[in-house]
């Protein structure tokens, strides 16, 4: 195809004029991880106590330390890095975790990586690309189950190409309901030029999310052939650095695991997080683990460094101690039981919740897999309601929140609050306020009892004890929303 030809000679020209730093050295990774084998029981004790402290201080694990934990030896060690993953979580977000659902647009890709059902050799795939009207009809399906904040997801395609993404954007804030609209829209499309960066950001994009899939340039060559677009690797490496350089402020980072090593990918993505604080100032908003999920090509996706459950529920709980300030998202690829885990040990801060990938799935509402409509099988269908009910049995605050987008806490300015530990003074009161929301326009009423009697006076609470001077306002704001008010956060 012309699109692709004439596109993948621009990216090698951009490549070999690349001026960034290669920051992924294969050898000193392999090493570390060597190094750091079996560490002593004291030895992962001190990493521990170390990541607690970095809570408050905003800095990140060395890779060391970081090898050091994945390393721990014995489930007693393991008890400890899940409780200090809660602990750390709480200090810097607070016990609030944010939903959003992912939109699927457009599933047609130039590109065939091996473990991905939008391949372009995949005659099993219905290729579909939303017109308006049609994502009109999600975005109100969406909001009719009470979403708030979306990512919308595209193939590689001339069909969806940046201003396709931008017009798609600017479709999604155009729809308004009784009962509010959606607030954020993120991205995860493939890696763009500068100047297609700042066509969607002139849409007012949330967060541009890119994964590299896997950092372990053996494997990234085996997995996505060469003569396609994404089988440039050095592209998608530095996709965030051109995306920050271009002026987006959030950038996402995260790996596809079961293609390589999950303890070299997870080094990897902390290399990829400090060069982006040493270049830019500002580190990933968020880290994401999603692992290969069967697709309706792959006959299960083969691979020797497949991941297993008892793995996921380690690497989600190490990237919050090595990271402490990055917010981790955790996606409805996993089956309630380890999504259920997994949120109870590994200070998460963020999650989908009704979710459906099936393009076009949301206003066709039907549950399930349907894979001839969707990149790979999803394991946790629960509806919204159904899963808020399951965070509030377990006392934690759901969070339709937006407003740091809206009010420009964003990259530069967001950093210091997530860094300080201090974001979690306005993450408490905007969830109580979104939650509020949600209770009084969609809850059952198992959901509307537990928020209303224990969960928004125990938030309230928690507010009262540490930032007395903040709850007036957010009672105000509460009355506020009982008379009719609509999207009160500060
Ligand atoms: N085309 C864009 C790109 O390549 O960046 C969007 C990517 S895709 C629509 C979103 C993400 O889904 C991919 O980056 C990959 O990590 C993940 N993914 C792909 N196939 C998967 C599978 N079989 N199971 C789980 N996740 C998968
Ligand atoms: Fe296309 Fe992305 Fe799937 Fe690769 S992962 S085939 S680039 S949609």
């Amino acid at each position: 195809m012309a699109w692709a030809k004439d596109r993948l000679e621009r990216v090698i020209e951009w490549e070999n004029a690349c001026e960034y730093d290669d920051f992924i050295d294969d050898s000193r990774i392999e090493s570390i991880l060597k190094a750091a084998s079996a560490p002593s029981k004291n030895e992962t004790l001190a990493v521990i106590k170390k990541a607690k402290a970095n809570a408050s201080k905003g800095a990140m694990l060395s890779p060391e330390e970081t090898a050091t934990l994945m390393n721990a030896q014995g489930d007693d060690l393991w008890e400890e890095i899940f409780s200090a993953a809660t602990f750390v979580k709480e200090e810097v977000y607070g016990n609030r975790i944010v939903l959003f659902s992912p939109l699927y647009i457009s599933n047609p890709c130039v590109n065939d990586c091996a473990y991905c059902g939008f391949r372009s050799s995949n005659k099993n795939m219905q290729k579909i690309t939303l017109k308006p009207d049609t994502l009109k009809g999600e975005i109100e399906a969406l909001l009719e189950a009470g979403q708030k904040r979306l990512i919308a997801v595209f193939g590689e395609h001339p069909k969806s190409d940046a201003e396709y993404i931008a017009n798609s954007v600017k479709t999604i804030y155009s729809v308004k309901k009784d009962k509010g609209e959606i607030r954020r829209v993120n991205i995860n499309a493939a890696p763009m030029f500068e100047e297609e960066y700042k066509r969607i950001k002139s849409e007012g994009i949330g967060t541009y999310q890119v994964f590299q899939e896997t950092y372990h340039r053996a494997t990234y060559e085996k997995v996505h052939p060469k003569g396609t677009i994404k089988g440039e690797y050095k592209w998608r490496l530095f996709a965030l650095h051109r995306a920050l350089k271009a002026g987006l402020d959030d950038v996402a980072i995260g790996t596809l695991f079961g293609l390589y090593d999950w303890r070299y990918e997870v080094l990897a993505m902390l290399y990829h997080a400090m060069d982006l604080e040493r270049v830019f100032g500002v580190g990933p908003h968020t880290i994401s683990f999603p692992r290969i999920k069967p697709t309706s090509n792959s006959d299960g996706f083969q691979s020797p460094y497949a991941v297993s459950d008892k793995e996921i529920v380690k690497i989600a709980a190490v990237i919050r101690l090595m990271c402490p300030f990055t917010g981790t998202i955790l996606t409805a690829r996993e089956d309630p039981n380890v999504r259920d885990e997994i949120l109870q040990k590994c200070g998460v801060s963020q999650t989908d919740a009704g979710t459906n990938i099936g393009i076009g799935g949301y206003s066709e509402n039907k549950d399930g897999n349907n894979l001839k409509k969707q990149q790979f099988s999803i394991g946790d269908h629960r509806s919204i309601d159904t899963f808020i009910l399951s965070l509030v049995k377990e006392g934690k605050l759901p969070s339709f929140c937006t407003s740091c987008y809206r009010e420009g806490r964003t990259g530069c300015s967001f950093m210091p609050l997530a860094k300080g530990a201090t974001i979690k003074y306005l993450c408490i009161p905007n969830g109580i306020l979104t939650f509020k929301e949600y209770i009084r326009d969609y809850a059952s009423s198992e959901v509307k009892s537990i928020g209303e009697k224990t969960i928004i006076p125990k938030y309230l609470n928690m507010l009262r004890e540490n930032l007395p001077q903040v709850v007036g306002t957010v009672e105000r704001m509460i009355d506020g929303l009982e008379r009719g008010e609509s999207d009160c956060h500060i």
